[in-house]
């Protein structure tokens, strides 16, 4: 008889200092099938470290999916125990970053919408008091270095040791190659005047389309990136959110492979 063994889960330190540092995972989490598919998949590759997962989705506009809510995050627990994947997820109120700690949420981040409003960063840096919880802070929307420092100061100044900046560019108007500008110029700036901040770069969010992902995953690896946040579903073309940039497990392993590593 073959008994089942538990998947050995690495701990948030290791993987913090692990190079590169791979996070994949939904845009959106939204059946807990889809998130343990999704989570079973991406560790079947070998090559991901964290199951990231969007529980609270923040919608420029009303009207389409904005998260499956507090419901999901014992999914993410469930998917880290059957495959040994740490989780991360996005937060922007005290509620949130509450919820996600009472439900074991290994890594936490702020994103883009959020960076933007110091407010909304005060609050959530108020409610992370005392964990010792990592958390990665993208860039705010528009291309404000000083933001985007600010908000690291506001989460270090609550105690938090571990933080990490994700780039995901930055929003224009108008139609462009991109969903939203890398400017590459930006973030070397913000990686010079932080160097012992880790950095990793968000090529979906950067794309907003599957087809020049692994251009640009290739571009932040050549500049010396950390890791890599890149959004993989089990479905792509159905997803609730961000249906346009996300990619299976196994095309997203092919994309890793196909990287040229620096180390
Ligand atoms: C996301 O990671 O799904 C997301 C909403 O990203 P951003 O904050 O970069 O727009
Ligand atoms: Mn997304």
């Amino acid at each position: 008889m073959q008994t089942a063994t538990a998947p050995q889960t690495r701990s948030v330190e290791e993987v913090w200092k692990k190079r590169p540092l791979i996070i994949s995972g939904p845009c959106s989490a939204e059946t807990e099938e889809q998130v343990l598919a999704t989570a079973t998949r991406l560790a079947a590759t070998g090559k991901v470290d964290v199951l990231r997962s969007g529980i609270w989705k923040p919608r420029t506009r009303p009207g389409s999916f904005e998260g499956i809510g507090t419901k999901g995050l014992p999914w993410l627990q469930a998917a880290k125990k059957a495959t040994g994947l740490l989780t991360a997820v996005e937060v922007a109120t005290a509620k949130q970053v509450e919820d996600a700690l009472h439900f074991d949420v290994d890594i936490l981040w702020i994103g883009a919408r959020t960076t933007v409003n110091p407010f909304s960063v005060q609050e959530v840096a108020d409610a992370l008091k005392g964990a010792k919880v990592p958390v990665l802070i993208k860039n705010p929307i528009n291309p404000d270095l000083e933001l985007w420092i600010g908000a690291v100061e506001r989460v270090a100044k609550a105690g938090i040791k571990d933080i990490g900046l994700i780039h995901r560019g930055f929003s224009s108007y108008g139609n462009s190659e991109y969903r939203n500008a890398p400017m590459w110029h930006l973030a070397i700036e913000m990686k010079r005047r932080n160097p012992e901040l880790l950095i990793i770069n968000d090529p979906s969010h950067i794309c907003g389309r599957r087809d020049i992902l692994q251009d640009v995953a290739q571009k932040a690896i050549d500049l010396d990136f950390d890791g890599l946040i890149i959004e993989s579903h089990i479905d792509p073309d159905n997803a609730w959110s961000d249906a346009k940039q996300q990619v299976t497990p196994e095309r997203l392993a092919e994309m890793l492979d196909s990287i040229t590593w620096r180390r």
